[in-house]
């Protein structure tokens, strides 16, 4: 039945008119935005029944238009006061039909149950500003405002509805709403036992549950039964319409005063604010509505639903692992390059290391900013992950799990990977990292401000000498440097902290000249020996050096003038460079390289103990070669050094086989034998090693042969008148067995040769008599043989045959003659020192016991000499009886009687042997001399003397 409302608001009461008059105004305060619908008539359709009412009606009004929304209430207020309660879903006004804005038809559906007045609600907008202190924010709303008490609907059971009731064969008798009284089931409230998450609480008390999940209750109250029912409706009044599903109790639990029973209730919608519990008891059949327990908090229960979806949730968990990864890797990886890495690396890394680290560099200039960013956004992202594992499963596991996920998956994997890599990705992700500073810009900015404030200004890692060289140390065989560039590096770093007293060469070692020394062959020849370029040369006292001598300064002295040293100096005058003690090797190395006074300078100190005024005392020397071998922290050695370390004096293997001269210098206060000038025995030295096979090193070592010229063995011939005819002008002489070999040295010698006297003159370094030294006839055992090299064995052989030389010519001298004599025996015991000085060298027998051996040898063998010397006359005849008798024996008994073994024979030499050996040395005689031509024994030395060994006829 169409029923029209009154559409003046004349009919509204004074205070009513006024109170809409200040809604009016407050909601144009507030923002009325588009003009409110407003009913103002109302007629009602025949309902259309079914399991729902459906209610058609029809309104009149302003702005009705379509899809305008219509509430309903059972609230009975005044026209447009605003509607607080709505009956929400399954009531349901929907818009049939809007005619010009003016009058609609609309359709009510409430659930066949209701009964009573339907009160209409509509909405208008209004700008909302949240309500809330600082939420500033501008939003557009709805309110509800009532329509007035007129505009009802009266919800009816008349006769249709109840015969359609009959026939869908519903109870005959519908529940009325107050229909409580037969109830005896009394809850007094509820109590939240064990949330699904943890327990939440409204500010009055009122539970608050996840929607959808099992939350355990315990209910109180009074005549509580096994079979009560449970349920919730959002509605105070009554719970005509229940919202949840029905819950039943606990046995196991149950007492009639208390019961726990489980709900799982969906979520509240907006305007639903609260659940009220429901109850009945089932045994009073399906047709007892629920009687609402109260709506005190204590009634009250509150439901939410998760805002995120699950899937969300997962994403956003997968989301927070990834980030947390990379804020902690970046961490790691950017806050690990300093300053000063990045720098070296964009100067000299490779082209890709340049790249990444030009890209960081921006970004790590600003240490602190980029440190609060990455740790404030690694903690909230860490913060959201675990609230959300929390959200998705149970606190413990979410705690046990976002552990474990965020320390392996977010901390120790990023940053074990950025460690390594963290340049690479830190330039691969640096606008992420970007980003990310711009977001944290408001709290981050500040706090690195603070930082840098308190800190100071990052500067990067700065490497002071000590830990690069320690960190050079440390990084050897991982940083490319071989060992002899980290002692350079190392050596170059220490420079500074040595001082010249550490590394120089002690004053006592250093090798100096007096300067009033003479510069004859001797002191030469300890200057060749010492092998040093720069000698210091003093006056009175080693500690007053004065100047220094250069070798190159003797470039024109020699040695026989017997220059004195102080004429040189004079010339010269070589300045001198003094340095203190306690200056430092890079000091000292910065005055080397300047090279002003030289590269050796010597050290001083000031010397004040003791009585008297404190004076300089000259310390040691040191050479730019000494800073050197610091600075490279090995040792450096030229052609010419003796000694691999200055301070240990330690002795250099090369340096034995250098040539020392001094042997031939004459040693003063040694008893007069007859001498030449050192150079000339150097000159003989040079000659025999070089030119006559007998003497040559394989033969007879260098050693031995220096030892050999300094043995008694020079001959002067002085010139006399007759010396055409004084046999003791006659060296050898044709037909008389020698056991020598002579070599000139001074003067000239003719030489007699064979039956028709042909003449030769020999000059200097002319010799004769090789025969006499080295067997040259055949040998019939190759076992005894004496090779060049020859056996202590061979050579004692050798000895014992003591073979003659029968010469062919005669050597006599013309002019002054000065020679040397080796005797045969001389000349086999210096093979046989040399023998010795050999196999010395593999037993490794001491110098000095081998010299002292040497000298034995040579000596005795020099006594020996002098006894043959004293015995000659006697031996000569003897020797010429032995050859006569060799000649005539047949039996080499006979002929082995005679010889004499000069020296014992150590390899246990029989007698069956010698004989072998002497059978042979006869038979080489047998012809009445050994085979040798004079041309063989006269060398020619010089091609100008060629001439002079020309056969003459005399
Ligand atoms: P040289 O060029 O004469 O070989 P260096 O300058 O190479 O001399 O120095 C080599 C080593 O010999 C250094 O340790 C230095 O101290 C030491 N040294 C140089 N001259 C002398 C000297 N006259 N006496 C002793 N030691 C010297």
């Amino acid at each position: 039945m169409a029923k029209y409302l009154p559409r003046s608001i004349d009919n509204f009461p004074i205070i009513a008119r006024l109170a809409s008059l200040l809604l009016i105004v407050g909601l144009v305060a507030a923002g009325d935005l588009s003009p409110p619908a407003e009913f103002h008539q109302l007629t009602q359709k025949p309902p259309v029944f079914d399991d729902f009412k459906r209610i058609t009606f029809e309104v009149r009004g302003s702005n009705v238009r379509d899809g305008l929304r219509i509430k309903a209430t059972k609230d009975r207020l005044a026209r447009n006061s605003e509607c607080k309660d709505y009956l929400g879903a399954p009531y349901n006004i929907s818009a049939v039909k809007t005619f010009d804005g003016g009058s609609g038809l609309f359709e009510l559906s409430v659930p066949r149950a209701l009964r009573g007045d339907v009160y209409l609600c509509l909405p208008r907008q209004v700008r909302d500003f949240g309500g809330k202190i600082g939420d500033f924010r501008e939003s557009l709303a709805y309110r509800w405002y009532h329509q007035g008490p007129d505009i009802r609907i009266n919800v009816t059971a008349d006769k249709q509805f109840d015969l359609s009731l009959q026939r869908r064969e519903l109870p005959q008798q519908l529940p009325s709403f107050d229909n409580g009284t037969k109830n005896t089931i009394k809850i007094l409230g509820l109590r939240l036992e064990h949330a699904y998450k943890h327990p939440d609480f409204d500010e009055q008390g009122v539970p608050v549950i996840l929607a959808y999940k099992d939350n355990l209750f315990r209910i109180f109250g009074e005549g509580l039964t096994k079979s009560m029912l449970i349920t919730f409706t959002t509605k105070q009044g009554d719970c005509l319409f229940p919202i949840s599903s029905v819950f039943s109790v606990e046995n196991s639990s149950f007492t009639s005063e208390t019961a726990l029973v489980t709900l799982n209730l969906p979520p509240l919608s907006g305007y639903e604010e609260t659940y009220y519990i429901c109850a009945k008891d089932a045994d009073d059949g399906p047709n007892k509505l629920f009687d609402l327990q109260g709506t005190e908090f204590w009634h009250q229960v509150k439901s939410f639903d998760k805002p995120i979806p699950l899937w969300g949730s997962i994403m956003i968990i997968i989301l927070c692992l990834m980030f947390s990864a990379l804020f902690s890797g970046l961490n790691l990886g950017l806050m690990s390059l300093d300053k000063t890495d990045l720098k070296i690396l964009s100067n000299i890394g490779t082209r890709a290391e340049k790249r990444y680290a030009q890209a960081i560099q921006p970004v790590r200039n600003h240490g602190n900013y980029l440190l609060c960013s990455i740790l404030l956004s690694n903690v909230f992202i860490n913060s959201i992950y675990t609230l959300f594992l929390d959200d998705l499963t149970s606190g413990f596991i979410a705690v046990i799990f976002s552990t474990l996920s965020i320390v392996l998956i977010g901390e120790i994997a990023p940053q074990a990977i950025c460690s390594r890599h963290g340049l690479a990705i830190g330039a691969k992700t640096i606008y992420a990292t970007k980003f990310v500073m711009l977001l944290t810009f408001p709290l981050a900015y500040p706090v690195a401000k603070i930082l840098d404030y308190i800190l100071g200004e990052e500067i990067g890692s700065v490497y002071n000498r000590e830990r690069l060289k320690e960190l050079i140390k440390v990084t050897t065989g991982n940083n490319e440097l071989d060992k002899d560039e980290v002692n350079i590096i190392s050596g170059a770093l220490e420079l500074c902290k040595k001082s010249v007293a550490d590394v120089m060469t002690r004053i006592e070692d250093v090798f100096m000249l007096d300067y009033e020394a003479i510069l004859d062959f001797e002191t030469v020849s300890e200057i060749m020996k010492s092998g040093f370029s720069r000698i210091p040369v003093f006056e009175g006292n080693r500690q007053n050096i004065v100047t220094m001598l250069y070798i190159k300064d003797l470039a024109f002295v020699d040695p026989d003038d017997n220059t004195p040293l102080k004429t040189l100096c004079q010339f010269y005058q070589n300045p001198c460079n003094f340095v203190f003690e306690d200056v430092t090797l890079d000091v000292m190395f910065k005055i080397f390289k300047e090279g002003n006074k030289g590269h050796m300078a010597f050290v001083h100190r000031v010397n004040n103990e003791g009585e008297g005024d404190p004076f300089y005392e000259t310390i040691g020397l040191i050479t730019l070669e000494d800073v050197i071998e610091e600075l490279i922290q090995a040792e450096i050695m030229d052609e010419t050094d003796v000694f691999t370390d200055n301070r240990s004096k330690r002795k250099r293997h090369q340096a034995e086989r250098r040539q020392d001269f001094t042997v031939f210098a004459e040693k003063r206060g040694e008893p007069s034998k007859m001498r030449i000038s050192p150079q000339l025995t150097l000159a003989a030295f040079q000659y025999l090693s070089t030119s006559v096979e007998s003497f040559n090193p394989n033969v007879i070592s260098e050693t031995i042969l220096r030892r050999l010229l300094k043995q008694d063995i020079v001959i002067h011939i002085k010139k006399n008148k007759d010396w055409r005819t004084d046999p003791s002008n006659v060296i050898f002489d044709q037909g008389k067995p020698v056991d020598f070999f002579v070599i000139i040295l001074e003067g000239r010698v003719e030489v007699t040769v064979g039956k028709e006297s042909l003449m030769f003159e020999g000059g200097p370094f002319t010799y004769f008599g090789t025969q006499a030294l080295v067997q040259t006839v055949g040998i019939e055992s190759p076992s005894v043989a004496p090779s060049t090299m020859g056996s202590l064995e061979s050579i004692n052989i050798d000895s014992m045959l003591r073979h003659t030389f029968i010469p062919d010519y005669t050597v006599r001298a013309s002019t002054e003659v000065l020679y040397l004599k080796i005797k045969r025996s001389l000349y086999l015991a210096a093979k046989r020192a040399t023998l010795m000085e050999r196999s010395k060298k593999g037993e490794n027998q001491s110098d000095q016991q081998f010299d002292e051996e040497v000298d034995k040898l040579l000596h005795s063998l020099d006594e020996d000499d002098a006894s043959v010397g004293r015995q000659t006359p006697r031996r000569k005849s003897t020797r010429k009886s032995q050859q006569e008798i060799n000649v005539n024996s047949s039996t080499p008994a006979q002929q082995a009687s005679p010889c004499k073994a000069p020296a014992p024979t150590p390899m246990g030499f029989g007698p069956t042997q010698r004989l072998v050996g002497v059978g042979i040395g006869v038979a080489g005689d047998a012809n009445g001399s050994v085979k040798s031509s004079p041309i063989d024994d006269i060398q020619i030395v010089k091609d100008d003397e060629a001439s002079m060994l020309l056969p003459k006829r005399t």
